[in-house]
């Protein structure tokens, strides 16, 4: 613990996101970098718990708290604080293949079970994370790591996404030959064509890629398993196989009026301008354009919030997100207490956005969508919704309209961001695997295991819609569970 009393010396400190109102004129990351004097001040703070819950990863009650890769925060943060920088990257990289990328977009679990948060602002966990892998990238500490045996076994990971890219990586540096599969053009999954360049570089994605192919990780690109590459040869070809298909089976919207043009998925909205903007810098026009537009998202969730900062940098004309859930209190609940994680508002780079420019939040609580409307020629053009009660019964959970609060909102773009049903199903007919009553890859948590000898699952496909790190987890831990296998068969 470099200083014991820095808690209670210096306060919790951010570096100042770009201003909306800059931000909003390019697709280039929002976030700065702090100076390393600061940074050092703010890795103080950190009282070097007895036991530190920001790297538990454990389930309390419903939620997870803590970092679930177990990161080993108290000791980079001390590092931090005494400028071993080195050594921070070194302690960081024994449990995250890749803190580059939940430095940036984790929620950070951690922070929300830190202990200075029961009476103060946690400490800043992940700003610290991201600026330790940053600076090792800046001085040439992150070199490719050849490995030094080669076990001749092949692996072949369907599936490009952090969980199967941490599989990959894992599967790699212990000796095997490891061939990942993925149907798009590039390689990252959601990390490449999903969430926005303004929250994560492409070019820092493509940077891990590019370092894991110096390493010998093979990416076969725009193959699709199940289509242009038959599953079958897969198990012949392969020693093990893992699925990383991620969760892309969007919740669809089944309204009136939900075919019409102009009605998107999130997913394919934000990926087509990806990449358009890799492709071409935009100028291909191959992307849903919002310019002057008056778009509806439905879903006030991240990614509808992700669709709020791409449509207002199209040049979109109005936007409005509709939330059916009430509005998040401000302040934890007594009900939701620390370590727990914290269920408060926020207000996320998209919709600060809208406030710069637009003048207000774009979030509608509590309401549903009834009808969307077309004109002649079957192009949208109005949204139709009522406001919403929830209601708890014997049954659970359900909504109830309220009579006399419909209203009726100018659309000519609508962005469906409902979350996702689990992964796409044709592959894993071809495969015969066994699926969850939640529609998942039935495979154990601990080891991964199908219900087909020597394939196994891993990230959102098997555990449903989640996050960047527990992907990460999902992966690595896939990959300990390939090796025993492979050791063994
Ligand atoms: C818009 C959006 C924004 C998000 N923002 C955040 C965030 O800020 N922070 C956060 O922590 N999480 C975020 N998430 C969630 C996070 O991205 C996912 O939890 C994570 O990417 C899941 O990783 P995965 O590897 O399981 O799957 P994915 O990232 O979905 O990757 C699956 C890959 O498999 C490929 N594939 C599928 N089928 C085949 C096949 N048959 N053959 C070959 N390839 C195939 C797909 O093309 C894809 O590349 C976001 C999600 C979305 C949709
Ligand atoms: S819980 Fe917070 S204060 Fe305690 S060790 Fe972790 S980061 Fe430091």
């Amino acid at each position: 613990m470099g200083k014991p009393t820095g808690f209670l010396e210096y306060e919790r400190s951010l570096p100042k996101d770009r201003t909306p109102e800059e931000r909003i004129c390019d697709w280039n990351e929002i976030h700065t970098h702090f100076d390393v004097e600061k940074l050092k001040i703010q890795g103080a703070r950190c009282m070097n718990c007895g036991v530190p819950f920001c790297h538990t990863g454990d389930i309390v009650g419903n939620y997870a708290i803590g970092c679930p890769l177990h990161n080993l925060i108290p000791e980079w943060n001390d590092l931090v604080y005494r400028g071993d920088m080195d050594e921070a990257y070194r302690r960081l990289s024994m449990t995250n293949n890749f803190p580059e990328f939940t430095g940036r977009v984790c929620p950070a679990l951690c922070e929300g079970s830190c202990t200075l948060g029961m009476n103060d602002l946690p400490v800043t966990v992940r700003n610290i994370e991201c600026h330790i892998i940053d600076t090792a990238f800046e001085n040439g500490k992150v070199t490719p790591r050849i490995p030094k045996k080669s076990t001749e076994k092949r692996v072949a990971i369907i599936g490009s996404g952090p969980a199967g890219l941490a599989c990959a990586d894992s599967l790699n540096q212990m000796g095997h030959k490891v061939t990942v599969f993925e149907r798009s053009d590039r390689a990252g999954g959601l990390l490449m064509y999903g969430i926005p360049n303004m929250k994560l570089d492409k070019k820092i994605v493509q940077r891990r890629i590019d370092l894991m192919t110096d390493e010998g990780v093979v990416f076969k690109l725009s193959t699709e398993v199940g289509k242009n590459y038959p599953a079958v040869r897969l198990i012949s070809d392969y020693d093990a196989v893992v699925i990383c298909t991620g969760a892309a089976n969007p919740r669809p919207l089944t309204v009136e009026g939900s075919d019409l043009n102009g009605v998107h998925f999130a997913v394919e909205y934000l990926s087509k301008t990806t990449k358009s903007l890799l492709d071409s810098g935009l100028k291909d026009h191959n992307y849903i354009d919002a310019k002057d537009k008056n778009v509806v998202i439905i879903g006030g969730g991240d990614t509808g919030n992700d669709c709020v900062g791409t449509a207002i940098r199209q040049g979109s004309k109005s936007v409005v997100q509709l939330e059916i859930m009430p509005e998040p209190p401000h302040e934890r609940q007594p009900q939701n207490p620390w370590p727990e994680w914290p269920i408060v508002k926020k207000v996320d780079y998209g919709q600060e956005e809208s406030i710069s420019k637009f003048g207000r939040d774009p979030r509608i609580y509590e309401t549903t969508v009834t009808k969307i409307e077309g004109d002649e020629k079957g192009a949208v053009k109005a949204v139709h919704t009522t406001g919403v009660k929830r209601v708890f019964d014997e049954k659970g959970m359900r909504f109830e309209n309220i009579k006399g609060s419909e209203k009726i909102l100018d659309a000519d773009l609508v962005l469906i961001a409902m979350g996702f049903l689990g992964p796409e199903t044709e592959l894993l007919k071809h495969l015969t695997l066994e699926m969850t009553k939640r529609t998942n890859i039935q495979a154990d948590e601990k080891d991964h295991k199908t219900s087909v000898r020597g394939i196994f699952a891993a990230g959102d496909c098997r555990r449903g819609q989640s996050l960047v790190v527990w992907a990460i987890k999902e992966g690595r831990d896939a990959a300990k569970a390939v090796d025993d296998y492979l050791s063994t068969y």
